[in-house]
């Protein structure tokens, strides 16, 4: 009721400064929080040295690692996505050594930056934009290199909505000294991972993309071979030492304060996840992202990735629409948010994240408004059969189940 009176109380101040309601958030991160995980997020605040916090810790730390499908831990930072990604590397590689990375995109280059900044040596392999890296090429400089301590990628690229083949890559980075690191942040939980079977040594994930939670904390685990390396890398660490973190999870602790809110959050998100069944969750996702590609068929839309991701979308626009303008008339006259093209993108695609609380009526609205943008643009698009499409393609699709806080 609480959560009922601030909502109440956001769309009144909205309506006052101009006529909108709170925005339809259809990115890839962030994502649309659950009302159930809101009212998570608007418990009043305890300490994080007390049982009660305790014991939500001890229940999501056992559950967590069912995401990543693995026997290892998993461990919260308190930081976004990309510490993670930092954390990933500080605790596997030493200055010097070098890191293949697998550059399709703007969080591939990240990876390159990280190891940069840290005196490590990265070898970058670069990916057309919109494709997915092939295993035999990954392969064949590994051959090369047999010094290479460690190989990044990303399950899907967010910025291209491009899906790789990890689970191919993982027996190939099996069979080398490397550890293969993967940023799963647009792919835990969403799309078909598995740690252990696929033999992934670090995996990464981010809150505010398929865990359907506000921005502010990541996870990562560590496969045996990675935790070897933990041990030994020469990297300067101290707030990504998971060392730390891993002692305090003993004791059902974080090492530095706890993020309350956010873990119980987290908690509540689980709960949902766990509750439709981590293998249904990722079905969810297929569904709606294959409602979503043949209803962009029939508005005249490609998908810009060549094996498109279940959790973003990225569509390919007609040369005389921009993108940026999509985007300005889908916020300003509909209110609904997508994302754009960066860098060598910018203007040329949209891009339409459908992660975690994705309902039918969501992807109507955004089909519909979408139709109405691209023909305000000049487009001749057919909005009623865009629609019928989608709405039969989600026909059966089952909203996600309440979870009491
Ligand atoms: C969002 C995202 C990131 C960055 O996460 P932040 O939370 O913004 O730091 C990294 N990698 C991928 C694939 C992402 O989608």
């Amino acid at each position: 009721m609480f959560l009922r009176k601030i909502l109440d109380k956001k769309s009144s101040q909205n309506k006052q400064n101009s006529t909108r309601k709170m925005p339809l958030v259809m990115t890839p991160g962030p994502v649309l929080v659950p009302e159930a995980i809101m009212e998570a997020v608007a418990l009043p605040i305890i300490h994080h040295r007390t049982e009660g916090f305790e014991t939500d810790l001890a229940w999501v730390l056992e559950n967590l690692p069912k995401i990543f499908k693995t026997k290892e831990k998993a461990y919260i930072l308190t930081s976004t996505g990309s510490g993670a990604m930092e954390a990933s590397l500080v605790n596997t590689v030493s200055p010097g050594e070098k890191v293949l990375c697998v550059v399709g995109g703007k969080f591939g280059e990240r990876f390159g930056e990280i190891a940069k900044a840290y005196g490590m040596n990265p070898i970058i392999h670069n990916v057309e934009w919109g494709k997915s890296f092939k295993v035999s090429e990954i392969e064949k400089i590994l051959k090369e290199n047999p010094d290479i301590k460690a190989v990044t990628c990303q399950a899907c690229e967010t910025s291209t909505g491009a899906l790789n083949p990890v689970e191919e890559l993982g027996k190939v980075v099996a069979k080398t000294d490397a550890v293969l690191i993967v940023d799963g942040i647009t792919a835990l939980g969403a799309t078909n991972l598995n740690m252990d079977q696929w033999n992934l040594d670090v995996v990464v994930g981010g809150s505010q993309k398929a865990f359907m939670l506000p921005t502010g904390i990541a996870f990562i685990s560590f496969s045996k071979k990675a935790w070897a390396r933990v041990e030994t890398s020469k990297t300067p660490r101290y707030y990504w030492d998971i060392r730390f973190e891993k002692k305090a999870n003993e004791k059902n602790q974080t090492y530095f304060s706890s993020p309350v809110t956010h873990i119980r959050a987290l908690k509540t998100a689980l709960e949902i996840i766990l509750k439709v069944g981590t293998d249904e969750f990722i079905q969810r996702h297929l569904l709606i992202a294959d409602a979503l590609r043949h209803a962009g068929k029939a508005l005249g839309l490609e998908s810009f990735a060549e094996n498109p991701s279940s959790t973003v979308t990225a569509f390919k626009l007609p040369a005389n629409i921009n993108g940026e303008q999509v985007q300005k008339i889908m916020q300003d006259k509909h209110n609904i948010t997508i994302a754009g093209g960066q860098d060598q993108l910018k203007g040329k695609i949209i891009r339409i994240g459908h992660m975690g609380a994705i309902e039918k009526s969501h992807m109507l609205v955004t089909i519909e408004k979408l139709s109405l943008t691209l023909n305000e643009l000049g487009m001749k698009t057919d909005t009623t059969k865009a629609l019928a499409v989608i709405s039969d393609k989600l026909k059966n699709l089952k909203p996600l189940p309440h979870v009491e806080v």
